[in-house]
């Protein structure tokens, strides 16, 4: 998507306030965005209304903000790709040096949000929030759950307290950070959750309260520098399971630059696994192990094969993982290094 800095303005709305803050709605698609048959929350088709829609479905947004807003694409979230990522990314990094853009929120389908999130939360580099949401149910369903997630979203775009905290997920009166939220139900709309370490806070109509704040470094304390990238280092996820052929690590080492491995319990494998494994390292293909268990931490601890080929996934997820593998691999192959990140982000 080609659009320069100007192209968005918040004076040519009807209801332009010069006492409110300027938010960017950046929408992409997912079932915020989608319709069906009336009333139902199921058989319907994401990614069908503009961003226009989804802005006119939020009661009392005049009172809010000022929103100016960018059809990036319009999509069920399996089809987000790289690409997108560094489109959302390179049009923030440009538009957040704009005086009058005060901040961001991006609806997005809910099943990758949590890979958007990460991504930005690594490559945004403002201080100026940057806020993700979406619904469970489409714009047509009975009690539409887009509408409550997008005003929240926007009332902590334009809160201070908001700044500086990273890429943030609103969701159900949740308050997540980009690093942790993580998709925990197929259908319910209370979806998103942080697993081992609950939420940032909460929202109640459009005030937020804050409780806790992620650590980890991100946006602009963050060393990755996508600007120019058109594409981004291929790292897959190999899922380990009992009788899991090493023969997809052979495939995965032909045709990407890294390789994330989903390991049982603190993520360990098999001696077929972890002969391949070592040698993957011989070969400079970075291995990273986490674990199929959504919850606890993947140390260097694990036995003496295990950790003397592979680096540990601390506490991220493989999905996410995999995001800051490919972050590292455009700086760097070496194994220490990346160790280093993965426990600083
Ligand atoms: N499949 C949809 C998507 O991820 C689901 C959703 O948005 O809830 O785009």
């Amino acid at each position: 998507m080609n659009l320069h800095q100007e192209d968005v303005s918040f004076e040519s709305s009807p209801y332009y306030n010069p006492n409110l803050k300027n938010i960017v709605l950046l929408a992409t698609g997912g079932t915020i965005a989608g319709s069906g048959e009336n009333h139902r929350t199921t058989n319907y088709e994401p990614g069908t209304l503009d961003f226009q829609a989804l802005l006119d479905s939020v009661p009392h947004l005049d009172r809010l903000a000022n929103m100016a807003g960018i059809q990036v694409s319009n999509l069920c979230s399996a089809d987000i790709t790289g690409s997108h990522w560094l489109t959302l990314a390179s049009l923030i990094n440009r538009l957040s040096l704009r005086d009058d853009v005060h901040g961001f929120v991006i609806t997005h389908g809910t099943d990758t949000l949590d890979e958007t999130s990460y991504f930005l939360n690594l490559t945004v580099k403002t201080d100026k929030p940057v806020i993700l949401t979406g619904s469970m149910r489409p714009a047509t369903a009975l009690s539409a759950d887009g509408p409550l997630n997008l005003y929240q979203s926007i009332a902590l775009a334009v809160n201070p307290e908001a700044h500086g905290q990273g890429v943030m997920v609103v969701f159900a009166e949740g308050i997540y950070s980009g690093r942790d939220v993580q998709k925990v139900n197929t259908f319910k709309a209370n979806a998103f959750d942080e697993r081992d370490f609950g939420c940032l806070g909460y929202m109640r109509d459009a005030e937020a309260f804050f409780y806790t704040r992620s650590i980890k470094r991100h946006t602009t304390a963050a060393q990755f520098d996508v600007t120019g990238l058109t594409e981004l280092p291929k790292v897959p996820v190999a899922y380990f399971h009992v009788d899991a052929d090493p023969g997809i690590l052979d495939y995965f080492a032909s045709t990407s630059n890294g390789i994330v491995i989903a390991g049982a319990g603190g993520g360990i494998y098999s001696k077929p696994w972890i002969d391949k494994v070592g040698e993957l390292k011989e070969n400079n293909i970075p291995v990273v192990r986490c674990s199929r268990i959504s919850s606890g931490i993947t140390l260097k601890d694990a036995y003496i094969d295990l950790s003397a080929n592979s680096i540990p996934c601390n506490s991220l997820v493989p999905q996410k993982a995999r995001i800051l593998l490919s972050l590292a691999l455009t700086q760097t192959t070496d194994y220490l290094r990346i160790g280093e990140m993965f426990h600083e982000y």
